[in-house]
């Protein structure tokens, strides 16, 4: 039987090994998700919410168990997986407490003598999800799509699967019906499989474009609705009149945050010339200061990125850049999946480093001759997931919003997600949206009603 193991990327230890669903036993999942939809969807949005609420206090009760788990499955430093675990729970509070409101039906005044949109369930939603925030990830799509009256079947990142069973057994212990969030342990072929099957509805993904780029064809094919949240090149826009004395910790925890693991990063960090070398002295100070060390324990702050491979991916890359004229100016230095907390200068649109997402701790600094150059490099990318602007001139940041072409556009603090507000992207960062009422209403049946 194929199985899926979890290794600790920071000791190289075994933690568990996972079987893998057979066909067998997929069939089943897919029965049980099958017999609870009638009930599930007749269950009103109140009682669902009810049930969002007590996964929300299970959360916080549990934070270091599961803290400790995303941990050793992934690398990410103890307190922010922590943390992951606390922001999972406000995602649940968000909707528990909202839902009702955000799903109510909506009136149109037309000729009829009513008129409205009834958001109704789809039904099975396959998730496919990756391993950077194991918690997050999961909890910001189930969250609202369970709470809309659908079913989950999750599929998980192969290096998470403790994770995977963990949130399972979280939603069970909270009292939801069983089949109405599954976890699968499955490779890619199972997939493809789960796509075609008539029982699922629609298929989100979270993870590299590569991988986007696959379940699209294959909901494409079978006409299943999908939403795709892929991966990003962030530009960190610093404008001369930038103030770097309130927002430079802002900017370090903006690129170096979960080990520099996210598709939100500042990935380039784009610097008038005029604040150039004041920027440079105080971010390589601060950057310096990070502590790297055993993400078990309490003030690690950069641990080891969640797989040796990826850490070799993140070198090559550098290193290509390198090649071409950059100028390694702090890090570069891998050990096992551990990566130093790298700055490279002199980065030019033409290198790797610019033009693709890193995944990991290294910031590419682009020096600009003036803010019409910083906007112009900012939005040189096939990545559209967000951009930040540090500057005092509010009134200049208001007036270059419409040439930002991102899902997302944060001035004097660092792109993040926030469940009252939709996140997602445009171009190579996908398409659709999570979180806030976009999020709900992703997975609907939008109905006209049409009463004469
Ligand atoms: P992937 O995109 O390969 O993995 C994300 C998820 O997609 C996993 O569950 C993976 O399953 C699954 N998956 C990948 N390909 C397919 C496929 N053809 N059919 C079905 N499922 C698939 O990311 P990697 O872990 O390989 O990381 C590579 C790069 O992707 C990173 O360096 C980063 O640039 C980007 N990335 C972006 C993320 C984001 O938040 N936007 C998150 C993770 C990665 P399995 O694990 O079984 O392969």
């Amino acid at each position: 039987m194929k199985k899926n193991t979890s290794t600790n990327p920071y000791n190289g230890e075994s933690i568990n090994s996972y079987n893998r669903d057979t066909q067998e036993s997929l069939d089943i999942k897919l029965q049980s998700s099958l017999s609870v939809e009638n009930q599930w969807q007749e269950t009103s949005i109140k009682s669902r919410s009810k049930l969002l609420s007590k996964v929300s206090s299970l959360l916080v009760e549990r934070k270091e168990v599961y803290g400790k788990l995303i941990t050793q499955e992934m690398g990410k430093p103890i307190a922010q997986s922590i943390s992951e675990i606390e922001k999972c729970a406000w995602a649940c509070d968000f909707y528990a407490t909202n839902a009702e409101d955000l799903l109510a039906d909506e009136l149109i005044e037309t000729d009829a003598s009513e008129s409205f949109i009834s958001y109704d369930p789809l039904g099975c939603i396959l998730a496919v999800m990756p391993w950077n925030y194991p918690f997050w990830q999961v909890i910001r799509f189930a969250a609202p799509t369970l709470t809309a009256g659908n079913t989950v079947l999750l599929k998980h990142a192969a290096n998470v699967s403790g994770c995977s069973k963990a949130i399972e057994q979280l939603f069970l212990d909270a009292g939801y019906p069983e089949g109405c969030f599954q976890s699968i342990i499955a490779g890619h072929e199972e997939i493809e499989r789960l796509i075609a099957n008539d029982h699922v509805k629609a298929v989100t993904l979270t993870g590299s474009e590569k991988a986007g780029k696959s379940i699209a064809k294959l909901a494409g094919e079978h006409l299943k609705k999908s939403v795709l949240e892929l991966g990003g090149n962030n530009a960190c826009i610093i404008w001369e009149d930038a103030d770097l004395e309130t927002h430079l910790d802002t900017m370090v925890m903006a690129r170096m945050q979960n080990t520099g693991q996210s598709c939100i990063a500042a990935k380039r960090f784009i610097v008038c010339e005029d604040i150039y070398d004041t920027f440079m002295e105080q971010f390589i100070a601060k950057v310096k200061d990070l502590k790297s060390g055993d993400p078990m324990k309490d003030d690690t702050y950069i641990g080891v990125m969640a797989r040796e491979d990826l850490a070799e991916t993140l070198q090559q890359q550098i290193n290509d850049s390198i090649a071409m004229g950059a100028k390694n100016v702090l890090g570069n230095e891998r050990s096992g999946a551990y990566f130093s907390p790298t700055i490279i200068t002199e980065v030019t649109p033409d290198m790797p480093i610019f033009k693709e997402e890193t995944f990991g701790p290294v910031a590419a600094i682009i020096k600009a001759k003036d803010r019409a150059e910083t906007l112009a490099l900012a939005t040189d990318s096939r990545f559209g997931l967000g951009s930040m602007l540090f500057t005092q001139d509010i009134d200049a940041a208001y007036s270059v919003i419409s040439n930002i072409p991102d899902g997302a556009f944060f001035v004097n603090d660092m792109v993040k997600s926030d469940p009252r507000l939709p996140f997602g992207g445009t171009k190579a960062s996908g398409y659709g949206r999570e979180l806030s009422r976009e999020g709900i209403l992703e997975f609907v049946n939008k109905k006209t009603v049409y009463i004469n």
